[in-house]
Parts: structure tokens; sequence; C-alpha cells
């Protein structure tokens, strides 16, 4: 099952944060129809996401916004505290490799533009932050969204391995918390420069607890684990609010020349129906 774990390590000198995220980025991958280069994005960014759910325990809805001049556009995902995911890609059929490496080319397909984390959108004291891309591999551009915006040094590594079908995702966070000392970030350095990335570590075999124990050299102390799956949520109410924000003159087309409304949920394809008798009623609610 998809999960995340948080602890600290390191004489509470950082946090660690791990995260297997396969099933969730599969899910991604068949409700988006996703070529490879966009399941890794995605998946990336769906993994970052996992891994801030213990995160901002205080804030009920998270978003993280990518916004790229590459073919993918631009990738949503919310993240519910309570361990529930969506997510949305503008062009999902992007499939392309690097020359030389032969590996996706998730940088290349995202492209230049700015990486955006919104803390509760929904509330008028929402917290809004926005950094330029780095590379576009999203494990970079996190890395120094945390270290720049949240003034937390931070290391992020996130991996997709896609064949026909996902076969291994998921990725941690280290943080380093004030109190860290030079021989702690020396250590940790050490341990980073070693490792071959997270998709190799879960194809040799190791859980998300080997990983944590890897990267905290046996200092780890395990907070939680909270259990990640992908889950929208959306509800016929919640588009009704939508339609009531358009004009009489929207609505009276779908009345008179659409006879209803459909109304396909991008983050989960669901599909939500509006008779003429609804949208009268909408109509009617708008005065
Ligand atoms: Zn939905």
């Amino acid at each position: 099952m998809d999960h995340v774990l948080i602890a600290t390590a390191y004489n509470n000198e950082t946090r660690i944060y791990v995260a297997s995220t396969k099933n969730l980025v599969e899910k991604a991958r068949i409700i988006h129809s996703t070529e490879p280069t966009a399941t890794a994005a995605l998946g990336r960014l769906l993994t970052v996401g996992g891994l801030m759910v213990p995160m901002y325990k205080d804030n009920s809805l998270v978003t993280l916004k990518i916004e790229g001049d590459g073919p993918i556009g631009s990738m949503l995902v919310d993240i519910n505290n309570n361990g529930s995911l969506r997510a949305y890609i503008k062009n999902p059929g992007v499939y392309i490799k690097n020359n030389k490496t032969g590996k996706l080319a998730v940088g290349m397909a995202v492209g230049n533009g700015t990486l955006t984390v919104l803390r509760d959108p929904q509330l008028k004291n929402a917290f809004i932050s926005s950094v330029a891309l780095q590379t576009g591999e999203i494990g970079d551009d996190f890395t120094y969204y945390f270290t720049l915006s949240e003034q937390t040094p931070s290391s992020v590594g996130v991996g997709v391995l896609v064949g026909n079908e996902v076969m291994y995702a998921g990725g941690f966070i280290i943080q380093l918390l004030p109190n860290a000392s030079e021989e702690t970030i020396t250590k940790i350095e050490e341990i980073l420069s070693k490792l071959t990335g997270v998709t190799n570590m879960f194809k040799e075999g190791m859980n998300t607890i080997d990983i944590l124990k890897l990267l905290s050299g046996g200092t780890e102390k395990l907070l939680s684990t909270t259990t990640l799956e992908y889950h929208c949520g959306c509800t016929k109410e919640y588009y009704e609010t939508a339609l009531m924000k358009l004009d009489d003159e929207f609505l009276d087309k779908l009345i008179n020349e659409d006879n209803g409304a459909e109304i396909v949920c991008r983050y989960c394809n669901n599909k939500h129906y509006f008779t003429v008798e609804d949208l009268n009623k909408i109509k009617q609610k708008k005065k």
C-alpha cells in the first residue's frame, strides 16, 4: 500500500520523509492516459505531494502547480492532509527521451516556468509562494523551493520507473533543522553522493523503512506513517457551484441548444450530468 513516513534523525537535527507511490502514479497514468515522459513528470509531482502530506498538518488542502513552456504545459496536484491526492496534466501525450542517455526527458518536457505552492487556496489568508523552475526535473525544483521559499535547506529525491505501466515510484525529502551541525551536514552529503536513485533502491528490494535507515545512518526515530491514495472526491454539488458562476446567456445556451450539460471532472474523468430542469433551478438560485 502506498504510504509516507516521517521521522527525525541525527539527534533531531533533521527531518526525513520517505514515500512509496507506485499505485498513486499508476492510477494517475490510467485516468489521464499519460505517455511515459508525462507519466514520469506527473508521477514525480504526485510523489512530492505524497511526501508533503505530513508536512503541513494545519493546512487541510495544499495545491502544487507547475507551469512550464515545454510540451506538457501545466500540471496540478491537490493534497489533502488525510493522505488523498489528485492530479491533472494539460498535455498527457508527451513521450520524449534524452538522445544521449536514453532516459525520459522530464526537464525538457516541462521546460522553463514556475512552481507554485498554495496552502488552503480556498481561504482568504491562503499562503501562496512561487519560484522559477530550475531544471524542470521536479526534484531539483522542490529542493530550490524549500530552501528559498520556506528557508528550510532540503534535498528532494523523487523517481518513477515506467514501462508499459508504472513499475516503481517513490521519493524522499531530507530537511535540515536550524540546529543542524556541520558534522551532520557532512554526513548527509556523503550519504546523498552515494545514492543510486530511488527507483533503483526499490528495484533492489528496499522498502521505505530501509531507505529511511540508509538516509539517517541508523539514527532515525519514526514519528508516523500515513496511507496515500488517489481520490478525487468531486460531487455534483461542487460543479453546481461552478455552473452558478456562469452568466445567464451561457446557461440559456446549455438549456435551449444543448438540452443539458455534461461536465467531465479534470482530476478523475467522472461525468456529472445536468438536465434542463437542473439548469433552470441553478438559474433560479442565482437570483
Ligand atoms: Zn473528480
